[in-house]
């Protein structure tokens, strides 16, 4: 991709090259999206994206052959009339990348026993009453009700409630509950600190409807925003940072890039990570006291450390279901215990659970023939003062990481032609995310759509992203894209009102 490409069209309304109706910082889902809305609103509008490509955290980079995924493992939300199909459809994105599905799309293994999760959502809840037979009833209504209900009623049963008093409700199975609650590694906390609510949505929205993956890689996705975003007149500046955001009586009036350029525009949309956003870009002196103490005390989620591993095999004969194997490796310790790890001082992440993808068997344009990949995920914290600790353990992690994968996969040490490692410090470093964090952290108390709701203190400034707060839990390719097109309405109706 072209590392400046400003859109050669002329500008039917007549405005000067450095004068827009909305610029965006960030191109990540959340920014792409509003951007194509606006854009689509026939708005001028002006992407400006530090990185040399766009997509943030959906993105994806190629090493010898292999196409490896910088952290989506897959996409949810795209059920028939899923929120983010219906996003797909309105851009007109399902010309530009194949979405497949693969099938099942988790297997939870615990030492004992294998849980699959099919797109069929019937063959899973057969599967866990087939296992769990003295919970049956139980699972059907829990299920029920994560399926079933309107937001207003997830709302008023489980604002207040940890997923731990959720699952509380319904069941008595140790076993089961773990099982259901090892999928709070996309949540990154133990059942006691995450939000009942946010954790219902996780399952509804990404758990049984996820699986979903755009052939050719994360990358394909976020271009295909990309392309269609100029193709509605939009233009995308990258590897260019915004450093100020310029504010004149409580208003904000447009931004300072790299080079000290002065882009002017009439509403600034900010998808870069919000406590940058307020103490750097907009700065301390336009807030009020209250507002700055609230960003200090709000709690961010943690981060991911991953091993990238192109092997010279293929394990479609050896291994069956390779999907999002989620392993847990000691059931001695609770779920709880294996997740509150993430507050060690000396060591920031989760020992006794590892997520392995294995993206090239359902995309095989991912790599050579008959070769595969492999990626290792762990949960994994960027405390403050941790960056030398990532930086000088990194390799000691990635190989005892490797050593554990062995139990599940099979010689996968001795047949690695490509590895690469990331860890917290290497996604803050690519997308400026505070600590690498994908947002909030969804507790029970920061999931309300006042912790940090799109519009803002400042006029004319909004936010979009995993940094806005839509009461239904941080984070996810389809939250955020839900997110951009929700804040792109609102800007669309101020707009036309004013004119
Ligand atoms: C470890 C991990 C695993 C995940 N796995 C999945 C998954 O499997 N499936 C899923 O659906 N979701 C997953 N997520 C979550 C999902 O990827 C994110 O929530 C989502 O992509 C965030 O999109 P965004 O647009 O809000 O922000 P981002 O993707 O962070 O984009 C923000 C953009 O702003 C740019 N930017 C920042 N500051 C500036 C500046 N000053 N000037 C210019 N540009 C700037 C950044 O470079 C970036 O491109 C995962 C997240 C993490 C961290």
């Amino acid at each position: 991709m072209n590392n400046f490409y400003i859109n050669k069209r002329v500008n039917p309304k007549g405005l000067k090259r450095n004068e827009y109706d909305v610029v965006i910082i960030g191109a990540g889902i959340g920014g792409l999206t509003c951007g194509c809305y606006l854009a689509k609103a026939g708005l001028k509008v002006l992407i400006v994206e530090q990185h040399y490509k766009v997509g943030g955290y959906c993105t994806s980079f190629k090493r010898d052959g292999f196409t490896f995924d910088a952290t989506t493992h897959y996409i949810g939300g795209l059920r028939e009339n899923g929120p983010l199909r219906r996003i797909y459809n309105e851009l007109g994105l399902d010309s530009k990348v194949e979405i497949i599905r693969f099938n099942p799309t988790n297997v939870v293994i615990f030492p004992e026993r294998k849980i699959h999760i099919w797109t069929d959502i019937e063959a899973t809840i057969y599967e866990l009453q087939e296992n769990f037979k003295h919970e049956a009833k139980n699972i059907k209504k829990f299920f029920d009700f994560i399926l079933n209900s309107e937001y207003a009623h997830f709302y008023v049963k489980l604002k207040n409630k940890t997923f731990e008093d959720f699952l509380n409700i319904y069941f008595k199975d140790e076993q089961l509950k773990s099982i259901l609650e090892i999928f709070l590694f996309n949540i990154g906390l133990p059942p006691s600190r995450a939000s009942a609510l946010a954790s219902a949505i996780l399952y509804r929205e990404f758990v049984l409807d996820g699986g979903y993956y755009p052939r050719g890689g994360a990358q394909r996705f976020s271009d295909a925003f990309a392309k269609r975003f100029e193709e509605l007149g939009g233009e995308i500046l990258l590897k260019t940072k915004v450093k100020k955001i310029v504010i004149k009586n409580q208003q904000a009036k447009g931004v300072i890039i790299e080079g000290n350029e002065f882009i002017s525009s009439k509403i600034v949309v900010s998808n870069a990570d919000a406590t940058k956003t307020w103490f750097q870009l907009v700065g301390k002196e336009h807030l009020s006291t209250k507002f700055i103490k609230k960003i200090d005390s709000l709690e961010v989620s943690p981060s991911g450390f991953f091993v990238y591993l192109g092997l010279n095999k293929d394990y479609s004969k050896i291994l069956k279901n390779r999907c999002s194997w989620g392993c847990l490796l000691n059931n001695t310790l609770s779920i709880e215990e294996i997740f509150s790890n993430l507050n060690r001082k000396n060591k920031p992440y989760v020992e006794d659970f590892i997520l392995c993808v294995f993206p090239s068997s359902h995309d095989s344009s991912l790599a050579p023939p008959h070769n595969e990949i492999i990626i290792l995920f762990i949960p994994a914290k960027l405390v403050d003062d941790s960056c030398n600790f990532w930086e000088t353990e990194k390799h000691y992690i990635a190989e005892e990481i490797l050593k554990k994968a062995e139990i599940f996969i099979p010689d996968i040490s001795n047949s690695i032609t490509v590895k690469e490692i990331a860890t917290p410090l290497t996604l803050y470093k690519y997308t400026l995310n505070r600590n690498g964090a994908y947002g909030w952290a969804s507790t029970t108390l920061q999931v309300d759509k006042n912790t940090m709701p799109y519009r803002t203190p400042i006029n004319s400034l909004c936010l979009t992203g995993q940094w806005v707060t839509l009461g239904v839990g941080q984070g996810g390719i389809s939250t955020v894209a839900y997110c951009g097109k929700t804040v792109a309405t609102s800007i669309i109706k101020d707009l036309n009102f004013k004119r």
